[in-house]
């Protein structure tokens, strides 16, 4: 049985549970996740290396985490349309995800759309049903939808609960076309260490602050320098305004020592090292519409030329 490997890209509305599912495959916390959208503003390729099993073949997926899709509002919310754009293309397969538990959107419509574009077969998730107690109530949704595009599949499944996982790894083993794989065994993500140390810092900042402060905020890490006992980071958390910096430092600087203490607990545990973590809060207003600044804040930019791009040859991605 020839060895498989492909591309598959996850694609669906913010909080239909992207990260969650692709966790729940990769068996590792790769990409954050939160009950806040708009969570995953950058690509998150987590690889999953399949063992042959029974009629199975072996297989590599790298899996594509995207950011929701919604209506651009603002220069990062187009940016984030970029990256789907990009992510969709020279993928061999995507996962459409829905969540059940809420009726179609517009933004389910511009994600299926989205998927009829870049031509790629679609299989269509349906996801959360731990929370239908009457499965009977998905028939009408899954006719609803047979209606709409000839979807490869259509598959219930529970990324929290992790139901339905194999047979939705069955049938992308199935799709996929044979090759060799992508990456060594051991690489789980190609993500630098480094954008998942500010991931992880921004993972905190949205599970501390409330209303408007987790969307005002970015991370950038301006000092990543590994030793041989520690791991040495300085990071900024840049918010819009004096009020959501008086926030993120809180009474007598308890907030910033909150998220830095857990953040830095997160980092040595994906590190597998000890962490020395500087943490500072800056104002820079309106960063969302400065174009210069969210491309800045790109951490492919940053860091051109530090990495040399993995793949095959031959394979034009
Ligand atoms: P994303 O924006 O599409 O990446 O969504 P997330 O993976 O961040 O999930 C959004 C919210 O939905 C989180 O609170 C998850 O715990 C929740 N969620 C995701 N998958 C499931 C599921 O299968 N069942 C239930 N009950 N909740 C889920
Ligand atoms: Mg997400």
């Amino acid at each position: 049985m020839a060895f498989r490997s492909g591309f598959v890209c996850i694609l669906g509305r913010p909080n239909a549970g992207k990260s969650t599912l692709l966790n729940a495959l990769a068996g590792e916390r790769l990409a954050i996740i939160s009950p806040k959208p708009q969570t995953t503003r950058n690509r998150i390729q987590g690889i999953l290396n399949i063992p042959k099993h029974g009629k199975r073949s072996g297989a590599q997926v790298i899996l594509v985490d995207t950011p929701g899709v919604h209506k651009p509002d603002s220069s990062l919310g187009r940016k984030m349309m970029v990256e789907v754009h990009e992510a969709l293309e020279g993928c061999d397969l995507i996962l459409m995800l829905v969540d059940v538990t809420r009726k179609l959107s517009p933004e389910d419509n511009f994600a299926l759309q989205l998927a009829q574009r870049a031509g790629t077969p679609v299989f269509l998730l349906l996801n959360k049903i731990d929370l239908v107690r009457d499965k009977k109530k998905l028939l009408p949704m899954i006719e609803a939808y047979h209606g709409m595009h000839d979807f490869r599949e259509v598959i219930p499944l529970s990324g929290l609960k992790k139901e339905g996982l194999d047979t939705l790894l069955d049938a992308i083993v199935k799709i996929l076309p044979q090759g060799p794989p992508y990456f060594p065994e051991d690489q789980i993500t190609d993500q630098p260490a480094r954008f998942m140390v500010a991931e992880i810092i921004r993972e905190r900042v949205l599970l501390e602050t409330k209303e408007e402060v987790p969307y005002a905020t970015t991370v950038v890490v301006e000092q990543f320098e590994e030793g041989a006992k520690l791991v040495r980071i300085a990071a900024v958390i840049y918010c819009e305004r004096d009020g959501q910096k008086a926030i993120l430092v809180g009474k007598g600087g308890q907030m910033l020592k909150k998220i830095g203490t857990s953040a830095r607990l997160n980092m040595e545990r994906m590190l597998g090292s000890k962490v020395f973590l500087e943490l500072f809060v800056k104002v820079q207003p309106g960063w969302r519409d400065s174009r210069a600044f969210v491309d800045e804040l790109d951490w492919r930019r940053q860091l051109e030329g530090l990495i040399a791009p993995p793949g095959r040859a031959g394979h034009n991605r």
